[in-house]
């Protein structure tokens, strides 16, 4: 049997990529790559995070060459991403971590291993959060979670699909009920959602793709 949230959610996916279209993961990048550039989104915008990702990428050879750098040098190639010393104090941190585990800094050998164990070693990273964990599960590893930032967070309680106090809270449910086929394509469709309709400022109910199903609608 269908667990009523499992149905919700198929439901709010099919609505959403008729609103905003089916997203594709095209990102192809291996799971250190994805962990860095994820850890460099955290507190700012995609734009930023880009652009210090690409600065990071053109100023060191690979994730030996930043490894043994300075955390000072990796702080300036990062410096327009924001939190540029704790970031790259996390990034030294984790890369370190993965060499002393594993010899060498790759995560692929996690493409093997079961998804709650992938996910806690990745847990365990210093600095690694429940988002941060399940972007590199899902991105780059093919496995499955659903990362809930702010707005799926938002989008998810306002619809009334979940009622939770935490992201995380809401990220464990919707991992659990959500079927893999469809994590990709919902999880950046209610961002989207979240962020070109129901704002967190004040959601623009009128015309909204959800709004015969949304709890909230017309109400926040
Ligand atoms: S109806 Fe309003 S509150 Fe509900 S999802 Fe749409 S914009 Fe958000």
């Amino acid at each position: 049997m269908i667990d009523a949230l499992t149905e919700d959610l198929v439901k709010l996916d099919r609505k959403l990529a008729k609103a905003y279209g089916v997203k594709v993961n095209d990102r192809h990048e291996d799971a250190v790559t994805s962990l860095v550039h994820t850890i460099l989104s955290q507190n700012t915008t995609d734009r930023t995070s880009d652009r210090a990702f690409g600065s990071l990428l053109a100023t060191f050879d690979g994730w030996d060459d930043v490894l043994v750098s300075e955390a000072s040098c990796i702080a300036q190639a990062i410096r327009q991403g924001g939190l540029a010393e704790q970031k790259a104090a996390s990034i030294k941190a984790v890369l370190q971590k993965i060499k002393d585990d594993f010899g060498q800094i790759s995560l692929e050998h996690l493409r093997r291993k079961p998804d709650k164990e992938a996910m806690e070693y990745l847990m365990s990273l210093k600095g690694v959060g429940p988002k941060t964990a399940a972007c590199t599960m899902l991105f780059a590893l093919g496995k499955k979670a659903f990362p809930v930032d702010t707005h799926v967070h938002r989008v998810a309680n306002r619809i009334g699909i979940v009622t939770t106090k935490s992201p995380d809270e809401s990220q464990r449910l919707l991992t659990d009920a959500a079927p893999f086929s469809i994590c990709y394509s919902l999880h950046v469709n209610m961002i989207q959602h979240g962020r070109q309709r129901c704002h967190s400022r004040g959601p623009v109910c009128a015309g909204c793709p959800v709004q015969d199903t949304c709890k909230s609608a017309g109400v926040s």
